[in-house]
């Protein structure tokens, strides 16, 4: 049998360690990829796939890329849902014996990428880990780049909804779970909803609880309190299921980054019931920070709302927004500190102007920890920490709880700003091992090589001076290349001028290459020093490098705060810009949502030269239950629903909202059933995914949450969907009491009001114009008075012919629909609720006209009475019965 070559079997062993990732094996200046990673990688990056020798019987397939352009390919395999492993040579090939030592220095995953360019610099890049134990569940979520982690568990009482509701939340882009777990195939058909993640199943033993409990010893647990991280950290030491999916997200994380990584992370153990609930489909649907079609931010809420001047704080107002709060007085705390700069113009533009300056602190201490940053990253965070003495300053003026208590956590950082000042250059190169790295003055040794280095230049201009004047050849000239050091330069019009001691190197096309005794002593020196330059200054780099490691908790603690400072001035910038007032949140036991002249905080953006018709709205847990909404086509009752619902996740994110005057009481869940979609990743229909979101909303909602239906039912025949959805109607008001808003099609539903308690009918208006009508936007009290939808189709286009047709089918309808029962004409309404029981009756009779009645009249006409055998009469007699029997 061939035997694998001495580098094959080196590379089979290594393979052997990350089977799920595409090896990247060093081959002096290349990575190499060998066998089904080469084919992999051939097809994805678009490289010639070749073969080497390997001892085998065949030719290994083989393809590589250039050590120096590696990241670039690698990000597009990340981004591509590939794990990479890199492996690198660990020793000097020069000096090796044998084969050359080699082994994994890092693996690349989608959710714990740390280079710039693979990372968005708005959002954070989260991994998840989940831990499945017979139908409970625990997720832990951490950014390697800034260091964050967040961990709870979803037990008694919760389900696989609950757990949905977090991946939506953290939107991982990769996900490490127990390759027992159940759900595995539930999560990835739910993940491809959202753009999808990375999913890898791990062994049991990963999520070991003893090893979990390792892990945690050096976490750190955030917290405004010292009081507070000990809860936070006893909390998750009682929680084991919590703990296990902690322990084994850090174990993977660490696997990928080859380093302990629990001492550089900040933990925080939360309840899910301590922010607003909002399930990932009413996510989708309200686009909060992503629109539903093309998911981009332009079109959310996110993006009318951040005006963040640095990513910190774009990534704070977006987990502001993902995460909304339910403690009134938490959410009063924001909106006063969003008052207070909303009403100070020139305090804002002051720190808008000062946070402009601010990098990326979070991520360049990030950066740090991991041992990656580079001296440009110590001059970005020098520029950064300059600014922050105008924005204590300008802080120390603001009154507001939250602005002070910023204030307070804002670190001056005075020493790590005086050494980045006095030690690192201006601009510093990206690599650290070609010198460039430290100022004059910082280091004496370092200006010591630094000066002898420059001296053996000026020794060397002088020796060229001097040798042109002793030779009289005039070009000559002292140049340098890395093979030969340094030489004298002759043209060939000058050979017979070289004096004889000069010792020719090399013979080009035109000039002549020589050293001297004289000159070659020197290049020792001066080589000598640049190198002894070069090293020592990547020393002294890495002194200072680990003195703002040792500073790194006060760096992280100060970005969270500039963070939630830039979240602020974005909310009050807007507030002002776009004439939002700020919501009164109640913090009785109030259930009252009043909104004036409320408008749609992205379509009014959207629709920049048409004007958006401000409603208002009314709701609470008495009379004002329900609004049953009710209009033509393209009224406008989605908008206004989505207006009210994103009001009140505005407002208890923090921010002021669209309105005149707004009111609120705090909601725990906030629901929403809006717009079809059919959900193939999933296999499920439109009229499934519907009915299963609303089971969801039925199992779920309370009577503090808020729901918002539009035109449940409509996927299925008339009867059906009217049905259900008024026994949903029924349920809500009578059952659940949760404040909710109902927009339908079906005019039935408006004689609810009256009847169930809670219960008000409120339309879009809208004028007739002969056979057009005029959208006039405004809601008022009462049912609409027709469908419209013929009139709305003629304004989509839908040609004349077909309008005509439809409304000749249309009155033809109405005709024996007023012949055959008893609803009125012009709503197609029940006469009154106390026909429900009836109603399946009524709707029997009409369906029975149209379409039953004929088949059977027409089959009856077409038998021969006479030719009839009594068996055959029975037959067909039979046949019409059951036809009759199936319509039932
Ligand atoms: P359908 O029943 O067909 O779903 P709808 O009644 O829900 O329609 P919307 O989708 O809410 O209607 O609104 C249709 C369009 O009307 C929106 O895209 C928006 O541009 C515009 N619109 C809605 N409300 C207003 C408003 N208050 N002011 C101005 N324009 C509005």
């Amino acid at each position: 049998m061939a035997e694998p070559t001495p580098m094959m079997r080196q590379f089979l062993e290594i393979k052997e360690r990350c089977k799920d990732c595409i090896l990247f094996f060093r081959l002096g200046d290349f990575y190499e990829m060998f066998f089904e990673d080469a084919e992999i990688a051939s097809r994805e990056l678009e490289l010639v796939l070749t073969g080497k020798d390997c001892g085998l019987a065949e030719r290994a397939p083989m393809c590589g890329v250039p050590f120096h352009a590696a990241l670039s390919y690698i990000g597009k395999l990340v981004s591509k849902g590939y794990k990479v492993a890199v492996c690198e040579q660990m020793e000097d090939p020069s000096v090796a014996k044998g084969i050359v030592k080699r082994d994994i220095v890092k693996i690349y995953t989608p959710g714990t990428v740390t280079d710039e360019q693979m990372l968005s610099q708005k959002r954070n890049n989260f991994i998840a880990s989940i831990y499945e134990f017979k139908n409970m569940y625990a997720i832990a979520a951490a950014d390697i780049t800034t260091g964050e982690m967040y961990v709870t568990s979803l037990t008694v009482g919760s389900t696989y909804n609950h757990l949905a509701n977090e991946i939506a939340r953290f939107a991982p882009s990769e996900i490490v779970i127990n390759n027992n777990s159940e759900s595995i195939e539930k999560i990835r058909k739910f993940i491809s909803t959202f753009g999808g993640s990375y999913i890898a199943p791990v062994n049991e033993d990963m999520f070991d609880f003893d090893s979990a409990k390792e892990h945690i010893n050096d976490l750190r647990f955030a917290g405004e309190s010292a009081e507070q991280s000990k809860k936070s950290m006893q909390g998750l030491l009682k929680d084991e299921l919590a703990l296990r999916s902690c322990g084994a997200l850090i174990s993977y994380m660490e696997d990928t980054q080859k380093m302990h990584l629990s001492n550089q992370l900040i933990a925080t153990y939360y309840r899910a019931s301590e922010y607003m609930e909002i399930d990932a489909s009413s996510r989708r649907n309200l686009e909060i920070t992503e629109t539903l079609r093309d998911k981009n931010k332009k079109g959310s809420l996110l993006w009318v709302l951040d005006k963040t001047a640095t990513s910190m704080g774009a990534r704070m107002l977006k987990k502001w927004l993902e995460q909304p709060l339910i403690d009134p007085s938490e959410i009063n705390k924001r909106l006063d500190s969003v008052g207070e700069l909303k009403d100070s113009f020139m305090q804002r533009c002051e720190l808008r102007e000062m946070l402009a300056g601010i990098y990326d602190i979070e991520r360049i201490t990030g950066k740090i920890a991991l041992g990656s940053c580079n001296a440009r990253d110590m001059v970005s965070l020098r520029q950064s920490l300059s600014k922050i003495p105008y924005i204590k300053e300008a802080l120390s003026q603001c009154n507001s709880d939250m602005l002070k208590e910023i204030n307070e956590e804002i670190d001056n950082l005075q020493d790590v700003w005086e050494l980045l000042e006095k030690a690192i250059a201006d601009e510093p190169p990206v690599a650290l091992k070609e010198g460039g790295l430290i100022k004059k003055g910082y280091n004496a040794e370092v200006d010591e090589c630094k000066e002898a280095s420059v001296n053996g230049k000026t020794w060397l201009a002088d020796l060229e001076a001097k040798e042109r004047e002793a030779t009289g050849i005039k070009n000559l000239k002292i140049s340098f290349n890395k093979v030969f050091g340094y030489y004298i330069e002759v043209t060939k019009s000058y050979l017979e001028l070289v004096p004889a001691h000069y010792v020719r190197k090399q013979t080009l096309v035109n000039n002549e290459r020589y050293i001297t005794d004289e000159l070659k002593k020197m290049e020792d020196t001066i080589l000598g020093a640049e190198e002894r330059l070069t090293r020592l200054e990547y020393e002294v780099f890495q002194n200072i490098r680990d003195y703002v490691f040792e500073q790194a908790d006060r760096l992280r603690t100060t970005a969270t705060a500039i963070a939630k400072l830039d979240a602020i001035c974005s909310y009050a910038e807007t507030a002002d810009r776009e004439n939002y007032c700020r919501p009164i949140i109640s913090e009785d036991n109030s259930t009252q949502i009043n909104i004036k002249d409320g408008r749609h905080p992205v379509v009014e953006k959207m629709n920049a030269q048409g004007e958006f018709i401000p409603n208002d709205a009314l709701l609470n847990c008495e009379d004002d239950l329900l609004l049953v909404i009710t209009g033509p086509n393209m009224a406008g009752k989605s908008t206004y629903m989505r207006q009210v619902a994103l009001m009140i996740l505005m407002a208890q994110a923090g921010s002021f909202v669209p309105a005149s005057e707004a009111q609120f009481s705090v909601v725990d869940k906030l629901f929403t059933r809006v717009g079809a979609s059919d959900d193939l990743a999933s296999g499920q229909s439109t009229f499934m995914v519907e009915m299963s979101e609303v089971a969801n909303i039925l199992s779920n909602a309370t009577p503090k949450s808020f729901l918002i239906l539009d035109e449940i039912g409509r996927g299925t025949s008339t009867f059906d969907g009217l049905s259900i959805a008024w026994a949903v109607l029924e349920y809500i008001a009578n059952t659940l009491k949760c404040r909710s808003m109902f927009a339908t099609h079906y005019h039935e539903l408006t004689e609810l009001e009256g009847i169930v308690p809670g219960v008000k009918n409120y339309c879009v208006d809208v004028k007739k114009k002969g056979d057009d009508i005029v959208f006039l936007r405004k809601m008022k009290r009462g049912g609409a008075d027709g469908s419209y939808g013929i009139s709305v189709a003629a304004l989509a286009g839908i040609p004349k012919v077909v309008t005509l047709r439809a409304k000749e089918i249309l009155s033809q309808l109405e005709e024996q629909d007023a012949k055959g029962n008893r609803k009125t004409k012009k709503n197609n309404k029940i006469s009154s609720t106390s026909d429900i029981a009836e109603a399946p009756l009524d709707l029997l009779s009409f369906t029975a006209n149209s379409v039953m009645q004929d088949e059977i009249i027409s089959e009856l006409k077409e038998i021969d009475v006479q030719s009839l055998t009594p068996i055959e009469a029975l037959n067909v007699l039979y046949r019409l019965h059951q036809k009759a029997e199936k319509r039932i």
